[in-house]
């Protein structure tokens, strides 16, 4: 195939579906990942959604079949009422049946649903239900990390499903649709040789299995209309996809990825975007402004010790002092100096994970030093506030931007290519 035609044509039906300017266009031959290369089949995406578990129950209604991948088929049934799965003393456990073997694959034949219930402080959870199949993958003699191998397109509508609220605009969804798509595939390459692509939580991306209701309407509607669309930039050796970042309100401007992340900046996650339609959610949640919170001292210092060893050697924290921020005026690296002098320096939003995100909504804040307590004032946005800002997307939307629009304010210079 002609790559370069292919790709114009590509960029071509990428704008014409998403809307915005024509200017789109891919000069260079695609270079995506392997498995995303058109016309080749993307492998399903591996999604972490239990770790180090003992055990956790399922349910199919309808045939299904237990294998391994190394020596196949390993049971099958008709279907399977609600079995505990679990490690026992390094075999694999389902029902009364045992295996000893790494890797065990529990899967329907067909389209049927997976029903998943897992253990939560003693009582079990209501249960989600997963497309694809389970892979449950040996990690101690009693434990296991449970994955969901799910195809990419249904992963995506389940992700957004959880990511937005069911009343934001179609068109936002449309653009989460092709964020949350780039960035599973781009940690699908990053993550290729390793047990899974990405977790079910923030940590990666929320997931919860198949979508239902209104927001999985609207997930799908979203995900069909954008099928295998990316976005991508033109990095120096050809069109790339990149780790397209998001977090819930930038609170005014977006910042950095290498503010926040061990990485080189590239145009499209460079930050310093001015945004105002974050403000949108005003009213209906506080991630454009927050009030006041504070911690106690003593509690900082287990919480930064708790996430890092080096925070350890200066003992009880004394004060947290800003030692370089953006134009913006947000921080990106603190000091903490403690009672016995000693000092270490660390990433902002480091420092935010580790005090937790419900105390310290984003860096966008004023840091003060009481007596026992350190304060946050002035907090703006809810979250790293790197690339795309979901309330802003929203606020955008509704003022008739489409997902295009959208995706290239946040991610400045990136391109709408089609990957498969
Ligand atoms: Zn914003």
């Amino acid at each position: 195939m002609d790559h370069r035609r292919f790709a114009v044509a590509c960029a071509l039906a990428a704008t014409a579906l998403l809307g915005g300017g024509c200017r789109e266009r891919a000069r260079s031959p695609l270079e995506l990942p392997d498995h995303a290369r058109a016309g080749v089949k993307v492998r399903d995406v591996r999604v972490l959604i239990l770790e180090a578990a003992n055990e956790f129950r399922i349910r199919i209604n309808g045939p299904y079949e237990i294998r391994s991948p190394s020596t196949g088929v390993l049971a099958e049934g008709e279907s399977l009422p609600w079995t505990k799965v679990s490690r026992t003393t390094g075999d694999f456990a389902i029902g009364d049946r045992r295996w000893t073997t790494a890797v065990i694959e529990i899967a329907p034949r067909g389209n049927t649903a997976i029903h998943v219930s897992r253990l939560n402080g003693g009582v079990w959870s209501a249960p989600l239900a997963y497309p694809g199949a389970i892979r449950c993958l040996r990690r101690s003699l009693t434990t296991m990390d449970v994955l969901n191998l799910v195809n990419i397109e249904q992963y995506v509508a389940g992700v957004i499903a959880c990511e937005l609220y069911a009343s934001f605009h179609p068109e936002a969804f449309r653009a989460q649709a092709v964020a949350a798509r780039t960035y599973a595939l781009y940690q699908m390459a990053r993550q290729a040789n390793a047990d899974y692509d990405v977790k079910a939580t923030q940590a990666s991306q929320v997931y919860g299995g198949i979508p239902t209701g209104p927001a999985g309407r609207k997930a799908y509607e979203a995900v069909n209309h954008t099928r295998g669309i990316v976005c991508t930039w033109s990095s120096p050796t050809g069109e790339r996809i990149f780790c397209t970042f998001y977090s819930a309100a930038c609170g005014g401007r977006t910042q950095a990825a290498s503010n926040v992340f061990n990485m080189k900046d590239i145009p499209p996650l460079a930050g310093g975007v001015h945004c105002e339609y974050c403000r949108e959610a005003e009213g209906k949640s506080q991630a454009y402004r927050w009030p006041a919170t504070s911690i106690d001292k003593a509690e900082l210092t287990r919480r930064l010790a708790a996430r890092s060893g080096n925070v350890r050697s200066i003992g009880t924290v004394d004060r947290v002092e800003v030692v370089s921020q953006t134009d913006g005026g947000r921080p990106v690296n603190l000091r903490v100096i403690g009672r016995n002098g000693r000092q270490v320096t660390l990433k902002a939003e480091e420092f935010r994970l580790a005090v937790g995100t419900r105390t310290m909504r984003s860096t966008d804040c004023t840091i003060v030093n009481g007596p026992s307590k350190v304060e946050f004032a002035n907090g703006k946005g809810s979250g790293h506030a790197v690339g795309l800002c979901q309330w802003g997307m929203e606020g955008q939307a509704k003022l008739g931007r489409k997902a295009g629009q959208i995706l290239r304010f946040y991610y400045p210079g990136c391109h709408l290519t089609r990957a498969y």
